[in-house]
């Protein structure tokens, strides 16, 4: 299969390949993604701009119309294109599928918001004067995406943009190019016309400071690491542009005494070890008062190393590979940073399996201290420390003593500490006893600090971002 950018209605000729790998079975190549220069960029930027005032112009019929057409492809294919997303980036089937069905509730649900959209009317202070509010699309939209959710990344951001009118440049992670590829094709059968949606697919450090610095488009959307947010703010910054980032995370998980030990142990076990920790939601601190610390830590671990850990596409199989070698050694040197600086590690060693691929244990890490590297900086993999405290007070000082603030999770039976974390937890999204990973896809996602910066993505707060206001006065 080769994997061409979609460039102006077109699937273009490309010269220059990188191998799609299967993580689960390096010997597995799924197909070849175009690598695209940066000529192959202007063209689509270029379509985009050019495109972008007739989509602009478009009835909120058509938008319901596009939108409606892809989330219903995507759930009736989800079971074809989840076997194609856990082949390419390693999570297991039924998070493939529940992925791929993510990503058509997320364009049913914007396919409803195109009807729906609205402006305000008030009375000017002044008298026999009209005010209008009204949302417009800003024009060219960049959209530049990770590896960890191959297609419901793209659809959280492509079906706002499109929602509320404006052209779309994709440029999705190098590892993952089947699925941007797989819903792109869908969009270029939706009945959108020529250039408004393309597909640029190449080296983010290549082509994607040309695509953030370009004058025709308009906004960056990115979802990836901090230092490549970073560089992407600055230079948006630099050209006054609009820009919304999701960075990283530190989550912590909270559990108190009072805790339900069973759904404290399987919130703790879904955030830190599904999707192979890979989620920038995951719980990667535990951070547990002392008087159920140990019987935690027992029965958290018993449950970890339970987990079966093996090929993404195989039954039964509950934590799929790392995404590629990189990334497995990246994982492997911290849990051994945390065992120098004093940590008890259980878990965390690379596992051979029937297929060669990237096989981690999960690892928990108990007995650290919040200043530790692996409590301060994202691993990105199934590893998980655990921090003893003494009471609410210090689980809450702990919980708050990072550079991120995405999600942050308590579990309880008190209803005094559940609000009090809450209102005081510095995060954009709290979980009462729920994994801080899993959210839903009408409400907005997005955090504080150092993870995410610019507006709130998902929902009806996507609105803020795909669009500006127009306040208009009349005097009739
Ligand atoms: P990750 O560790 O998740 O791969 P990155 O921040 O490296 O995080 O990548 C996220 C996305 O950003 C990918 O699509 C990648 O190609 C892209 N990217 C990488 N470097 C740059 C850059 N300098 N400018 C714009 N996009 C980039």
């Amino acid at each position: 299969m080769d994997y061409r950018n979609f460039v102006g209605g077109q699937w273009l000729e490309t010269t220059d390949s990188t191998p799609n790998v299967n993580p689960s079975d390096i010997s597995d190549i799924l197909g070849y993604a175009a690598k695209a220069g940066v000529d192959q960029l202007d063209q689509a930027i270029d379509a985009a701009h050019q495109a972008a005032p007739g989509w602009a112009a478009s009835t909120p019929q058509q938008r319901f119309d596009v939108l409606d057409f892809v989330g219903t492809e995507l759930l009736a294919r989800k079971a074809e294109l989840g076997r194609l997303l856990s082949r390419e980036e390693g999570k297991t089937l039924p998070e493939g599928i529940g992925e791929v069905a993510r990503a058509g509730q997320i364009f049913k649900f914007f396919a409803g918001e195109a009807l729906r959209l609205a402006g305000d009317r008030l009375a000017s202070v002044r008298p026999g004067i009209e005010v209008d509010v009204t949302r417009f699309p800003i024009g060219v939209v960049g959209l530049i995406t990770p590896w960890n959710f191959p297609i419901a990344i793209p659809a959280w951001k492509i079906a706002p943009a499109l929602c509320y009118g404006n052209a779309v440049i994709l440029k999705p992670a190098e590892l993952v190019p089947g699925c941007a590829h797989a819903l792109i094709e869908i969009l270029s059968r939706s009945g959108l016309p020529e250039g408004v949606v393309n597909l640029v697919m190449g080296r983010g450090s290549q082509i994607g400071p040309r695509l953030v610095e370009s004058a025709k488009v308009k906004a960056i959307s990115f979802t990836g690491s901090v230092p490549t947010g970073r560089g992407i703010a600055a230079a948006c910054g630099q050209h006054l542009k609009k820009v919304q980032l999701e960075m990283g995370g530190k989550n912590p998980m909270v559990v108190l005494d009072d805790a339900d030990l069973a759904i404290a142990v399987e919130a703790s076990l879904n955030g830190a070890f599904f999707s192979t920790g890979q989620r920038c939601t995951a719980s990667s601190r535990l951070v547990v008062t002392e008087g159920i610390h140990d019987r935690f830590v027992e029965a958290l671990a018993e449950r970890m190393q339970a987990l079966k850990v093996g090929n993404a596409l195989e039954d039964g199989v509950q934590m799929g590979p790392v995404v590629d070698e990189r990334q497995l050694q990246q994982n492997l040197s911290y849990v051994d940073i945390a065992a120098k600086q004093g940590g008890k590690v259980q878990g965390g060693e690379r596992l051979i399996r029937d297929t060669e691929g990237f096989y981690m244990a999960p690892a928990l890490v108990s007995e650290t201290d919040n200043a530790m590297r692996i409590n301060t900086e994202e691993v990105f993999g199934p590893v998980a420390s655990v921090i003893r405290v003494k009471d609410y007070e210090e689980a809450l000082a702990v919980a708050n003593d990072t550079e991120f603030g995405l999600s942050a999770g308590i579990c309880t039976t008190s209803l005094k500490h559940a609000s009090h974390f809450k209102a005081n937890a510095e995060a954009g999204m709290v979980m009462v006893n729920l994994p801080t990973a899993g959210v839903d896809y009408h409400v907005p996602f997005g955090g504080t600090k150092g993870s995410s910066f610019g507006s709130r993505e998902q929902g009806r707060y996507a609105a803020e971002f795909y669009t500006s206001v127009k306040t208009a006065y009349t005097l009739p």
